[in-house]
């Protein structure tokens, strides 16, 4: 196992700024996932850590050493790529040996048990004497693992490693993968551009944009305290609704809605100035839904963050409906929130509807830089 130093990490191929002064640390034995869209510099950073690419500037350390000059081959890691890369005329017991050529420390007879071992881990005993052409994608994906795993290495880095799966092969194999690391506690640093799972697999995420580090978190902390406005986007799904407005007298004012901020809001707001521009942050899973007839509102400060709405579309997705709303009069043109029903609860499309916008789950912040200030 190693913990992984990352200072002042930065990668230019000519003018472009592929990753740009990344510090993390990560931990002994922790799964760690780069997360952020295509382009934010992810595959570049884990193949820095590899060894693969060199960086323009800053460091790696592995357990306090520096590696940044070391070969592939002399940093005891292990990489799992998107496209298996596997040799097709040898069988994965060939494959999986191969993981071992370079370990001079093993006689034939440990390898070949070392491979028998990790082949029961992932339960692919009865392939071993199969070629990969011979194998659905998902047992591929799990002998390319096995190669990786049977080299007993310092450090795993994966990218991609499952998204040449189909969906419900993927969630399972998350799970099976998740499991795996935290049964053999070897440090793993994995790419996704999917935040789910990252959400699902880390235990810490570190989430990318434009070659900028965003955030680094355990997936809830970045959940329900982002950052800026690019990571509330970014995790959650369908993405944390915004609406733009500003600061008036305690309260968050746009053409359509006039919201006022509890003391826990505006105590956290004192940099803040009247007429401010602000971007007010909900997730559809927190907005509440209340049927116009229904019973009237009680307390003054739910009626205070209810807003008369009309549904436009309503998408069934089983479990759950996700219902389009817009703001009388409203000029978006398509919708100005998204909010989350219960998929036993019947909402029509042109219906009229009251949204509560809970106060407790709000977030706000600063339109122009798109910090998150509460
Ligand atoms: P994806 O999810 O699409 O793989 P990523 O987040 O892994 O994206 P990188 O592959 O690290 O992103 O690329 C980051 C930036 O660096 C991109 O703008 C990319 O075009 C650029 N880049 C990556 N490798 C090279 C290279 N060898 N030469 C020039 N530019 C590169």
């Amino acid at each position: 196992m190693a913990n992984i130093t990352i200072e002042t990490l930065t990668k230019r191929f000519d003018d472009v700024v592929a990753v740009d002064d990344v510090n993390v640390d990560i931990e002994d034995g922790e799964f760690i996932v780069l997360v952020g869209p295509s382009g934010c510099g992810k595959t570049t950073t884990l193949r820095m850590i590899a060894g693969l690419e060199t960086p323009s500037e800053g460091q790696i350390q592995f357990d306090g050493d520096l590696m940044n000059y070391r070969t592939p081959q002399n940093r005891d890691v292990a990489m799992v790529f998107q496209d298996y890369a596997l040799y097709p005329h040898m069988t994965v017991r060939g494959n999986m040996k191969f993981g071992l050529e370079e370990e001079p420390d093993f006689t034939d007879e440990e390898r070949k048990q070392r491979v028998e071992e990790v082949a029961e881990l992932l339960d692919i005993s009865e392939l071993l004497d199969r070629r990969p052409e011979e194998l659905s994608g998902g047992q591929q994906q799990r002998v390319a693992l096995g190669r990786a795993i049977v080299r007993d290495p310092e450090v795993f880095l994966m990218d991609e490693p499952l998204s040449n799966l189909d969906a419900k092969l993927r969630a399972q194999m998350r799970t099976e993968l998740q499991q795996l690391q935290e049964q053999l506690d070897v440090t793993t640093v994995y790419v996704t551009h999917d935040q789910t799972e990252a959400m699902t697999m880390s235990d810490r995420m570190v989430v990318m944009n434009d070659g900028v580090l965003q955030q680094v978190g355990e997936p809830l902390e970045l959940y329900h305290e982002p950052t800026n406005m690019f990571v509330a986007q970014f995790i959650g799904e369908p993405s944390m609704n915004f609406l733009d407005g500003s600061y008036e007298d305690e309260a968050f004012v746009s053409e359509q809605l006039a919201y006022p901020f509890d003391d826990r809001i505006t105590d956290g707001l004192s940099a803040v100035s009247d007429n401010d521009r602000l971007v007010l942050g909900i997730r559809p899973e927190d907005i509440e839904l209340h049927d116009p007839d229904g019973e009237p509102q009680g307390e003054t400060s739910h009626e205070n963050h209810t807003a008369a709405m009309s549904v436009t579309v309503v998408e069934p997705m089983g479990n759950e409906n996700v219902i389009h709303l817009t703001f009388p009069d409203s000029s978006s043109g398509t919708e100005d929130l998204i909010a989350i029903a219960d998929g036993m609860r019947r909402i029509d499309a042109d219906s009229d509807i009251h949204v509560h916008i809970p106060p407790e789950a709000v977030h706000v912040f600063d339109a122009e830089t798109g910090d998150a200030l509460y």
